[in-house]
């Protein structure tokens, strides 16, 4: 069986029992970062053989983990932070496994663009998590296009180095929308800023942002 389970975005008490439970009970554990994973297995006092499956080796390990699920064996795959899959490696193996029929199920837990999503005060009932912007901003202008009709609460990662950017990109295709800037979620300086584009790049203005960021703008539906 391949448990795909979910870790913290931060404050490591968001660990599941069942996350915790499988953990120890899997033969190995697949994971972005085993020196972080480790450092977690090692908080909780799970010691577990691991095996490195990140974006740039995803292919060359798949056959490996493949193998070791047919072979009955139990594999769990953990990203450095919130859900595997969603921003993180997990996609392949997933449809690897639907493909050669082999079970596969998930510990739900932490995501950062549920709880920024929740969070903003923007509607939840439809949206569209579009993951990390292209970094150059001729393509981001582009990516953001794509949605710039769209009805949907529209949901982005972004590193702290290009949100002032991406901001004014999002500003510059969409319009001054009602925005969220969520950071630091479920850690010590948890953040969320709430109003228009160009109101919160005023209050960004004088400011250097840390740490992680999760940007959600208002879609086209009246609230
Ligand atoms: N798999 C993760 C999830 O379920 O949210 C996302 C991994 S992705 C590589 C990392 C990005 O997620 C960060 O750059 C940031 O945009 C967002 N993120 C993760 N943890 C966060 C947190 N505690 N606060 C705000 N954003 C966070």
């Amino acid at each position: 069986m391949l448990y795909l389970i979910a870790t913290p975005i931060g404050n490591l008490a968001d660990i599941s029992l069942r996350a915790l439970e499988t953990l120890k009970s899997v033969d190995y554990v697949a994971s972005e970062d085993t020196r972080k994973t480790g450092l977690l297995l090692k908080h909780f006092g799970i010691s577990k053989p691991q095996i490195a499956f990140h974006e740039h080796n995803e292919q060359q390990v798949l056959p490996r983990i493949l193998a070791l699920l047919q072979a009955g064996q139990s594999v769990a795959l953990v990203s450095n932070a919130g859900t595997p899959g969603i921003a993180d490696p997990g996609f392949v193996l997933v449809r690897a496994c639907i493909a050669y029929d082999l079970p596969v199920t998930m510990i739900p837990g932490p995501a950062a663009l549920i709880m920024a999503l929740v969070l903003s005060g923007l509607p939840t009932h439809s949206f569209t998590f579009r993951g990390f912007p292209p970094r150059k901003p001729g393509k981001r202008r582009r990516f953001l296009e794509v949605d710039a009709n769209s009805p949907h609460t529209l949901v982005f990662y972004e590193s702290p180095h290009r949100l002032k950017a991406f901001l004014a990109d999002a500003l510059a295709v969409y319009g001054d929308r009602e925005t969220a800037v969520a950071n630091e979620l479920t850690k010590l300086f948890e953040g969320v800023r709430r109003g228009t584009l160009s109101a919160l790049l005023t209050t960004l203005e004088n400011e250097e942002p840390r740490g992680e960021y999760v940007v959600v703008i208002s879609g086209l539906e009246k609230v």
